[in-house]
Parts: structure tokens; C-alpha cells; sequence
């Protein structure tokens, strides 16, 4: 449980804050009901081979396999909706003056929420690419259909199409890392929430915070961020709404 001294340690770096980077992982939606990755019980590689369903050597060796897994959990992320904690995150925006969202999520969550300004380091489970042209189709209606029986083909080229995640083995989209990391080299207060740390070069961004001088707060059941000074150690639903609180408390009471 959060110690009454983290929250209020956190509370007052966020409240004298001009700008705060809330980082988040999978936790950030375990409470949407959407599986993280390494829980042992719950995860999803706890039955799965990653190496199979979420690689490019996995998606050319079954597609229909992969394109039906994604099919699957597209579903599962269109079906759940954001708890309190992505609310508290919209809250927060509000009371500071300069709030951005990186996310390794591909679930929208945050976006449907009410978040404004969402960096997605690791793509979205609604974005499509080809695997041979590259060509990209956005969230909306796609130009082609999405049932079962293997991966659509590319309206203009005819490839295979594939989800626009990044995949093991794969880089981060170069624009979402350098405006990432500019901002993780330029805020005040860094939220790490829900994630676990393994994920390079995810997991860089605390320490690039702590490293310019600001305060990292990480918000995780389990401990996990390096570099994090203040840990509230609840679930995001809990910690996040109690930390608004705090904020809005300190605000009224000058
Ligand atoms: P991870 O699965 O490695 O770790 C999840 C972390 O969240 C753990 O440290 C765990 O203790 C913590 N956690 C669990 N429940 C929590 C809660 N209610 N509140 C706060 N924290 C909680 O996840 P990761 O580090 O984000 O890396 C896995 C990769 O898998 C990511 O890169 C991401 O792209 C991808 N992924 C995305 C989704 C999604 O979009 N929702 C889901 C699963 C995996």
C-alpha cells in the first residue's frame, strides 16, 4: 500500500511542476481487463511464444496465426474501457501546465480517456502497415476487411497487411522515441506507471528523467522502475486518483 509520505512527497513535486511526462506500461490497463505481458499467472506470454506472435519472422512463418491472435486481443482492447487511473491521468493534465502521455500500450486507452497529447512508442492495435511497401492504414473504417481467415491484402500493393505494432526485434517509430525523450530530458516530474522496466528503450526514460534532475514517481503494486525516488505502490485505479486528490488538496490550500 502507498505510504501516506510517498503520496505527499509525490503530491508536492507534481503541484510545484511545470512540466510532468506520465510514462506508462501494460499495468496501465490491467484494470481495463487487458492482460499485461510477464505476469506469471495472468500474462499473456505465460501461454504463448512471443518470438512466434509478435516478431516478423513469426508473422511470415503462420500469418494466419498471428493475424488471428491480434484479431483476438483488437477485440479485447475495443471491448474494455479506461478505469479511474486514465481518468486521473486526463485530471492531472488540468492542474499542471504542461502534461504529455508516452505509452508502450497499443490499446487507445488513454486517447479514449480524454487524453490530448499521446506518445505511442509501440504503435496501435488500430493502425495497419503492409509487411513489403510499408503502406499504413489509420483508425477508422480500413479499406478492407478484417474478419478471420488470415491477413487482408494491401489495397495498393498487394502484400500482406500486419498489424502497425512494433514487434520484437523491431525499432520504436524514430519520431515518437526523439520527441519522447526530449521531453523525458526536459520535465520537472516523471510518472512511471505499470510497467516493469525489461522493455529497452522504454525503460530508459526514468532514468533519463532522474538523470536531468526531475523527480520520478513510479506507480507500481511491484517494485519495478529504476531510478525511481518515490514509489506509490497501489494499482494505477487506486494510486492515481488518491495522487490527483493530493494535488487538488495542496492547490486549495495553497
Ligand atoms: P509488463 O507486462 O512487462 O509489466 C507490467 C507491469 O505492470 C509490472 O511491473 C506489474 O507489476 C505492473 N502492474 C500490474 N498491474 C498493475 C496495476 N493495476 N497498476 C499498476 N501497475 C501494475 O509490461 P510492460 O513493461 O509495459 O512491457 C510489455 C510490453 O508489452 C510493452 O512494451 C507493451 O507494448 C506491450 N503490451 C501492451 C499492452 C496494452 O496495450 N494494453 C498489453 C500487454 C503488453
Amino acid at each position: 500500500m502507498t505510504d501516506a509520505d510517498g503520496l505527499d512527497r509525490a503530491a508536492r513535486a507534481i503541484a510545484d511542476a511545470r512540466r510532468v511526462v506520465v510514462s506508462t506500461g501494460a499495468g496501465m490497463s490491467a484494470e481495463s481487463g487487458i492482460p499485461t505481458f510477464r505476469e506469471a499467472r495472468t500474462g499473456v506470454w505465460a501461454r504463448f511464444d512471443p518470438t512466434e506472435l509478435a516478431s516478423e519472422p513469426g508473422f511470415r512463418a503462420d500469418s494466419e496465426r498471428v493475424w488471428a491472435w491480434y484479431a483476438e486481443r483488437r477485440a479485447r482492447m475495443r471491448a474494455a474501457r479506461p478505469h479511474a487511473g486514465h481518468e486521473a491521468v486526463v485530471q492531472l493534465a488540468g492542474l499542471v501546465p504542461d502534461l504529455a502521455v508516452v505509452t508502450q500500450n497499443i490499446d487507445g486507452l488513454h486517447q479514449r480517456a480524454g487524453s490530448t497529447d499521446v506518445i505511442e512508442l509501440h504503435g496501435s492495435i488500430d493502425r495497419y502497415r503492409c509487411l513489403d511497401a510499408g503502406h499504413e492504414y489509420g483508425a477508422g473504417e480500413p479499406p478492407f476487411a478484417l474478419g478471420g481467415g488470415g491477413p487482408p491484402a494491401c489495397p495498393v500493393c498487394g502484400s500482406p497487411l500486419r498489424p502497425a505494432v512494433v514487434w520484437f526485434g523491431e525499432q520504436l517509430p524514430a519520431d515518437a522515441v526523439a520527441r519522447a525523450w526530449r521531453l523525458a530530458d526536459a520535465c520537472d516530474v516523471m510518472l512511471v506507471v505499470g510497467t516493469s522496466g525489461i522493455v529497452w528503450p522504454a525503460a530508459e526514460l526514468p532514468l533519463v528523467a532522474g538523470r536531468a534532475g526531475a523527480s520520478v514517481v513510479e506507480v507500481n503494486p511491484e517494485p519495478a522502475a529504476q531510478g525511481s525516488a518515490i514509489r506509490l505502490a497501489d494499482a494505477a485505479g487506486v494510486a492515481l486518483p488518491a495522487l490527483v486528490a493530493a494535488v487538488q488538496r495542496l492547490r486549495h490550500t495553497g
